[in-house]
C-alpha cells in the first residue's frame, strides 16, 4: 500500500463524514510554520523572502497547538523555514501525534541526523526531505556546498532507525529528468518510502527566470509520468494527468490551510491577500469565488499540488475510472 493503512482509514473516514454532512468546504493539510527562520536560503524559495521582515519570528507552541485544534484536517505538515530550528519541535511533534493527527514533517535534511536522536518513529509520522538533484545539482539550488552529503547521510540513518521517510522534489526549467530518475533510483535503493513532486511556482516574491509555465509544465510532466511508473510516486496519477495537460481540475485553495507566525495565511500557500486571526475567520472571510486559474492573475500559471491534490479528493466519486486508477494505484 502506498500510504499507511492507518492514514487512508482516517482520512477516508473524515472525507466521508464531511459529506454526510454535507460541508463543500473542509480542509485536508494544515500546513503549519512554526517559524520562517531557514539555515539555507535557496534559490526559488518564496517563505524566506515574502517574509524576510519577520524572519525571526516563532510561534508559541500553544500556538501552533491551538491551531492544530482549531483546522479539522487529520493531516499536518510541520514546514517552515526549518522545522528543526523551531525551539519547539519535539514538543510540537508529541503534542500533535497525541492529538492522533499525521504529520509530514519537511525539512531541508542539514539538521536531520542530529534531530533523529530525540526522536522515535511513529506510526502517524512520516519525515520528508528537500531533495531537487544529485549532488553538484542539489548543492546549487540549496546554494550550500555538502548539502547533499549531509541530507543523504541523514536519510539513511532515518531509514535504519524505522523512520517513514519521503523526499520531495520541485521540477524547475532546467531541472534535468534524467538526473532526477537517478536520484530517485539512489533514494530506492536507501529505502526512501516514495517520492513527491511538484512544479516550480513563481512566487512574486522570487521572480520568474527559474519557473515553469503552464504549457513548459505540461511538456516535462509527460516525462515525469513515464518515470512515475518506475519509482514509488506518492503524488496522485490524476494530479500527475493534470499536470501533463490530461485532465482538468479547479483549484481547491482552501484544502491546505496555511498557519504562520502572522496568522492564517489567505487565500493560499502560495499567494497572501490576508492573514486571519482564527481558522474560522480565514474560512467565512475569504471570498473564495475569486481565485483560481482565470479568476485571478496570480493563478494563471499555478499547478501546485497544495491547490490541486485536495481537489483530486473533490474529484472521487464523480468518475468510476478515476476511483478505479486511485485504489489501484494505492494498493501497489
Ligand atoms: S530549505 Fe526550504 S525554507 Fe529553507 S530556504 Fe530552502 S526552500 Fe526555503
Ligand atoms: S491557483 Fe494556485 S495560486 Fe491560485 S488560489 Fe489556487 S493554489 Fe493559490
Amino acid at each position: 500500500m502506498r500510504f499507511p493503512l492507518k492514514l487512508n482509514v482516517d482520512l477516508t473516514k473524515y472525507i466521508f463524514s464531511n459529506r454526510m454532512r454535507k460541508i463543500e468546504k473542509f480542509p485536508l493539510v494544515l500546513m503549519l510554520e512554526p517559524t520562517h527562520l531557514c539555515n539555507l536560503a535557496c534559490s526559488g524559495c518564496g517563505r524566506i523572502r515574502e517574509y524576510a521582515e519577520t524572519l525571526s519570528e516563532e510561534m508559541s507552541l500553544e500556538d501552533c497547538l491551538q491551531s492544530v485544534d482549531e483546522c479539522p484536517a487529520p493531516v499536518v505538515t510541520i514546514t517552515g523555514g526549518e522545522p528543526f530550528l523551531y525551539t519547539h519541535i519535539h514538543e510540537l511533534i508529541a503534542g500533535v501525534l497525541a492529538r492522533g493527527k499525521h504529520i509530514y514533517l519537511c525539512t531541508n535534511g542539514i539538521l536531520l541526523e542530529e534531530a533523529l536522536d530525540n526522536m522515535q518513529p511513529h506510526p502517524n509520522f512520516t519525515i520528508n526531505v528537500h531533495m531537487d538533484g544529485l549532488e553538484t545539482t542539489h548543492d546549487r539550488i540549496l546554494e550550500q556546498k555538502g548539502a547533499f552529503t549531509t541530507a543523504i547521510s541523514a536519510i539513511r540513518k532515518a531509514k535504519q532507525l524505522g523512520f517513514r521517510l519521503c523526499t520531495n522534489t520541485t521540477i524547475f526549467k532546467e531541472t534535468d529528468l534524467k538526473e532526477i530518475d537517478e536520484l530517485f533510483t539512489t533514494l530506492s535503493i536507501i529505502g526512501v518510502d516514495g517520492f513527491l513532486v511538484a512544479p516550480g511556482f513563481g512566487y512574486e516574491a522570487v521572480g520568474e527566470k527559474l519557473f515553469l509555465e503552464r504549457r513548459d509544465i505540461e511538456r516535462k510532466f509527460r516525462d515525469v509520468f513515464e518515470m512515475s511508473k518506475r519509482h514509488r510516486f506518492l503524488s496522485t496519477p490524476m494530479y500527475l494527468r493534470f499536470l501533463m495537460g490530461e485532465k482538468q481540475l479547479e483549484c481547491t485553495p482552501w484544502g491546505n490551510p496555511t498557519r504562520n507566525t502572522q496568522g492564517w495565511k489567505a487565500p493560499c500557500y502560495l499567494i497572501t491577500d490576508a492573514h486571519y486571526p482564527t481558522f474560522k475567520e480565514m474560512m467565512e472571510k475569504t471570498a473564495w469565488e475569486k481565485y483560481g486559474v482565470g479568476k485571478d492573475e496570480r493563478c494563471a500559471q499555478c499547478m501546485m499540488h497544495c491547490g490541486f491534490e485536495p481537489s483530486v479528493v473533490r474529484e472521487m466519486g464523480k468518475d468510476w475510472r478515476d476511483m478505479w486508477e486511485m485504489i489501484v494505484w494505492n494498493l501497489s
